[in-house]
Formats: C-alpha cells, sequence, structure tokens
C-alpha cells in the first residue's frame, strides 16, 4: 500500500501505525469490519496512518481486496451495489424513459435499504401495492436478483416479453 498525503493538511510526512499495548492480541481477536450486507469473512486488514504534521490519523484498505470480499461474501443488495457504481444504474437496460423510471425506483429502494432506512412506505408509493405486499417485498428486497427487481417494477412489459420485440425502444438491449 502506497503511503498518501494527509487528507486534511495534505501533508507528506507520514507514519504507519501498528496496533499494540493492550488493543493488540486476543481483546481484538473477536473485532472484525465487514462490508455493509456482507456475511461471514471479514474486510481485509486495515492499515492506520499518521500525519507527523497536523496529528490526524486514519484508516485504509486495500480497494480491490474490498471487492473481492464483497463479491465472494455480499448478499445480492452488496453485490448489485458495487455493480451500479461500477456500471450505472441503468447499465443493463435500454435508453428509454420507461427503462430509466424502472431503475431509478429500483436504485432507490436498493439506497434505502443500504443506509438502513425504511423503505416500505417509498417502495408502496412507487408500485402502488397494498401495504402487506410492500412490507412482503422489502423483506425479501436484500436476496432479490436484479432480474426479479426488474421484474416486480414490471420490466420487461409483459405484452413485448412474448415475441421478443418492442417498437417503443428507443435503443436495443445491450
Ligand atoms: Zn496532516
Amino acid at each position: 500500500m502506497t503511503e498518501d498525503p494527509c487528507p486534511r493538511c495534505r501533508g507528506t510526512d507520514v507514519a504507519v501505525l501498528d496496533a499494540a499495548g493492550p488493543f493488540s492480541g486476543p481483546l481484538y481477536a473477536g473485532f472484525v469490519l465487514r462490508p455493509r450486507h456482507c456475511k461471514g469473512g471479514a474486510a481485509p486488514p486495515l492499515q492506520f496512518s499518521a500525519c507527523l504534521a497536523c496529528g490526524l490519523v486514519w484508516p485504509t484498505v486495500d480497494p480491490e481486496a474490498l471487492r473481492t470480499a464483497i463479491r465472494s461474501q455480499g448478499d445480492e443488495l452488496a453485490r448489485q451495489r458495487l455493480d451500479a457504481l461500477d456500471r450505472g444504474p441503468f447499465r443493463d437496460l435500454p435508453d428509454s424513459d420507461a427503462a430509466r423510471d424502472i431503475a431509478a425506483a429500483i436504485a432507490e429502494i436498493d439506497a434505502l435499504i443500504y443506509s438502513r432506512r425504511n423503505p416500505v412506505r417509498r417502495y408502496r408509493e412507487l408500485r402502488g401495492v397494498t401495504w402487506d405486499q410492500a412490507h412482503a417485498d422489502v423483506k425479501a428486497w436484500p436476496g432479490l436478483t436484479r432480474e426479479q427487481k426488474l421484474e416486480l417494477f414490471g420490466w420487461p412489459p409483459s405484452k413485448k416479453r412474448r415475441d421478443g420485440s418492442d417498437p417503443d425502444f428507443d435503443a436495443p438491449f445491450h
């Protein structure tokens, strides 16, 4: 891992700190940081750096190792979020208004659940379903595949699924 400048004062005199004393060893054995919506395992090890000019201390992690941890240990929501960060919310849809509306709605629910806010009311508004249905769908949401979510929001439109063509599309699937 390379030494970055201090995020506060941009100073380049940076020391690496190793855990020592009462915080090392068995006392910390059960303490792990885990990416949100990931089961088992842990985030890659943290490296702590300290600025020798202003004293700020900050942790870093190997980003590729973090991505690998999310891909291997994350649930659908965690892995889809990584995919959305890399390829955008409209990644697998044609460039049409209908597709964009659906992708935006799914991204909104994903974001609410990921940030641990209650998405039931918003989900109900977006889909026009009953409270019971909204609660059931939201409960299942973190485990739903991207395809299942698209289908819940009516994509692809059912009348067009039968023959595979869609005259309303502005652009073909890609
Ligand atoms: Zn500094």
